[in-house]
C-alpha cells in the first residue's frame, strides 16, 4: 500500500488550496476528487476583496467586477455606488481549472474521477478499489463529507438553495432582496455573469419548506419581470454546521466543517481560510491563524443573528427595514457593512 503524508480528500477551494499551502515544504500530497472536472460546484459565482487576499486571481477570471449594489425590502430600495469592486463574479469551472493547474504545476498530485468510500485510522479507501495509506488526512469535500462523516460528526443546520442562470443583455444587476413574504429569514440574490444573471434564494428547510421557498419565489421573480422558462435550473445545499475543524491527525476544511454561512451562503472565503488552518496545522506551525479565529467567530455571530431572525417572526420585515433604513440615512455605516461583506 502505497503512503502518503497528507491525503486531501476534495479539490474544491479549501482542498486545492490547502494543496497550495502544503507544495514545496517536502511533503507528499495527494488530493483525491471524486469528479472528473474541478469546480463543477452549483455556487453564484460571486467572490469578495477578501477571498482575492487570500487567491490572486488573474484578471481574465472574472466576469464581472461590480460597483454598483441595491439592496431592496418590503419599504426600501438602496442604490449605491461604490469606488472599489464590491464583487467580483467568476465561472467557478475557470476558477477550478485554475487553481488545479497552479497546484499541479508545484509537483502535488490530483487524482480526478477518485471518490473516497471508506476511511480507517490510517487508510483510505476509494470507488476504484484503490486503498492508500495517510499520516495526516483533510476533509475538503464539502457538504457530503465522508470524512466528517467518519469522524461521526451530525450535520443537521443546511441550507436548502436553488437558482437560475437566466439569459441577460441589459446593465449588470447586483442586487440583494430581503423580504420575509418571500425568502422568510433569509433573502433573494441577482449576480451579473458574462450574458447571463444568477438568481436564486435558499433557507433551512427546517424553518420553511422548500416547495413554498419555490412558490414565493416564482412570485417574487414575476414581479421582478424575470422569466424563467428557458433558465437553467440549479440547486445544492449549503452546511453551516460548525462542530470543530481540527481533530488532529484529521482536519476539516470550508463546508465539510459546516463553515460557511447559514446567513449569507457565503462559503468560499471560509474555506480559504480553513484550507490554510489545515496546512498550518499540518505543517506544526505553533502560531494560530488569526484568520481562523475570525472565521469561526463569524460563524457563530451570523448563526446568532439567523436564530434571532427566524424567530422574530412577524417583526422579520419591520428588521429588515429598519436595517435599510439606517444604512440609506447614513453612508458611512453603508460603506462600513458593506466593506464587512465584500
Ligand atoms: C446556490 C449557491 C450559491 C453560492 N454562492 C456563493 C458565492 O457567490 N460566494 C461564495 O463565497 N460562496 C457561495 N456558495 C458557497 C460555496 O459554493 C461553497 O461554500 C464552497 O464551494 C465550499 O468550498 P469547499 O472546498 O469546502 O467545498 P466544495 O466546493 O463543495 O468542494 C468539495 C469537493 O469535494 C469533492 N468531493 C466530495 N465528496 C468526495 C469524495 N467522497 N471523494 C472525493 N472527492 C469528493 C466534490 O466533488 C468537490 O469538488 C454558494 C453555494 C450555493 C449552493
Amino acid at each position: 500500500m502505497k503512503k502518503y503524508d497528507v491525503i486531501i480528500v476534495g479539490a474544491g477551494p479549501a482542498g486545492l488550496h490547502c494543496a497550495d499551502k502544503l507544495s514545496g515544504h517536502g511533503l507528499e500530497v495527494l488530493v483525491l476528487e471524486k469528479k472528473n472536472v474541478f469546480g463543477e460546484k452549483v455556487c453564484a459565482g460571486g467572490l469578495t476583496r477578501k477571498d482575492l487576499a487570500l487567491l490572486e486571481v488573474p484578471e481574465n477570471l472574472f466576469e464581472k467586477k461590480v460597483y454598483v449594489s441595491l439592496l431592496v425590502s418590503s419599504l426600501f430600495r438602496n442604490y449605491s455606488r461604490f469606488q472599489m469592486p464590491v464583487l467580483y463574479t467568476v465561472d467557478r469551472r475557470k476558477l477550478g481549472e485554475w487553481m488545479a493547474e497552479k497546484v499541479r504545476s508545484r509537483g502535488t498530485e490530483i487524482r480526478t474521477g477518485s471518490r473516497v468510500s471508506r476511511i480507517e485510522k490510517d487508510r483510505i479507501f476509494t470507488d476504484k478499489g484503490e486503498e492508500i495509506g495517510y499520516r495526516y488526512l483533510v476533509g475538503a469535500d464539502g457538504v457530503t463529507s465522508v470524512v466528517r462523516r467518519y469522524l461521526g460528526l451530525p450535520a443537521e443546520k443546511r441550507i436548502f438553495t436553488f437558482q437560475y442562470r437566466v439569459p441577460w443583455k441589459g446593465e449588470d444587476r447586483f442586487e440583494i432582496h430581503m423580504d420575509s413574504r418571500y425568502f422568510h429569514a433569509w433573502y433573494a440574490w441577482i449576480f451579473p455573469h458574462d450574458g447571463y444573471l444568477v438568481i436564486g434564494t435558499g433557507g433551512d428547510a427546517r424553518y420553511v419548506s422548500p416547495a413554498k421557498m419555490k412558490e414565493r419565489f416564482f412570485t417574487w421573480a414575476e414581479k421582478q419581470g424575470f422569466d424563467l422558462t428557458g433558465a437553467t435550473y440549479e440547486s445544492f445545499p449549503i452546511s453551516y454546521d460548525y462542530r470543530g475543524w481540527d481533530f488532529d491527525p484529521v482536519f476539516l476544511t470550508g463546508e465539510a466543517a459546516g463553515l460557511a454561512s447559514g446567513l449569507t451562503g457565503e462559503g468560499i472565503y471560509q474555506a480559504l481560510v480553513s484550507g490554510e488552518a489545515a496546512a498550518a496545522g499540518i505543517l506544526g506551525d505553533k502560531e494560530p491563524l488569526p484568520a481562523m479565529d475570525r472565521v469561526i467567530r463569524y460563524n457563530r455571530i451570523q448563526n446568532n443573528f439567523l436564530r434571532f431572525m427566524i424567530k422574530s417572526g412577524p417583526f422579520r420585515n419591520l428588521i429588515f427595514n429598519f436595517i435599510l433604513f439606517l444604512l440609506k440615512i447614513n453612508s458611512r455605516l453603508n460603506k462600513r457593512v458593506t466593506k464587512g461583506f465584500s
